[in-house]
């Protein structure tokens, strides 16, 4: 079976707590607005991602993992959606932090008319994404290790019996 590893990029490889705080309408989701939220989690999907910063010691870790394991894929799982995905590929080739060997999955954009029906705990969650990609990946590769910086991410790949390094670097400057 090939191998792989999993990492997460937000808070675990990038700090993008600039763009986060910029953009996204925390009030909103907090207050149950979820149009606004998803408005603003648009905003800032869309916006430039050049005032996202590496997290140095996450890429040595992502470095140190492939050198450690040298699996057949990296697989960079991320929440953030899939409408964003030419800037995220830009942003990870432009930190050179992205080949041939690397995939990036991202969450499924919500469907615009949708989504004044929805709910904020309908939306679809951080752990049960991670847990239905990770299950897919499982189906072909054996998954060696995965990081992750949101702790309830970490829970759902060790109950999935994969090796898990709970990626914490204490709280993040605002760059
Ligand atoms: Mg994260």
């Amino acid at each position: 079976m090939k191998t792989c590893i999993i990492f997460d990029i937000d808070g675990t490889i990038c700090n993008s707590k600039k763009r986060q705080k910029n953009f996204i309408n925390f009030d909103a989701k907090n207050k149950g607005n979820v149009q606004e939220f998803l408005k603003s989690l648009d905003s800032y999907t869309n916006a430039d991602h050049s005032s996202d910063v590496v997290i140095p010691i996450g890429v040595s870790l992502l470095k140190w993992a492939i050198s450690e394991y040298n699996p057949d894929t990296i697989f960079f799982v991320t929440a953030r959606l899939s409408s964003g995905r030419k800037a995220t590929e830009k942003w990870l080739k432009d930190h050179n932090l992205f080949s041939d060997k690397f995939m990036l999955v991202m969450k499924p954009s919500y469907k615009k008319n949708s989504i004044g029906n929805f709910l904020i705990k309908e939306l679809y969650k951080d752990e049960k994404y991670k847990y239905d990609v990770t299950k897919k990946i499982q189906k072909k590769f054996e998954v060696k290790l995965a990081v992750d910086d949101k702790h309830t991410n970490c829970k759902v790949f060790e109950n999935l019996g994969i090796p898990t390094i709970h990626a914490m670097y204490c709280k993040l400057p605002l760059n």
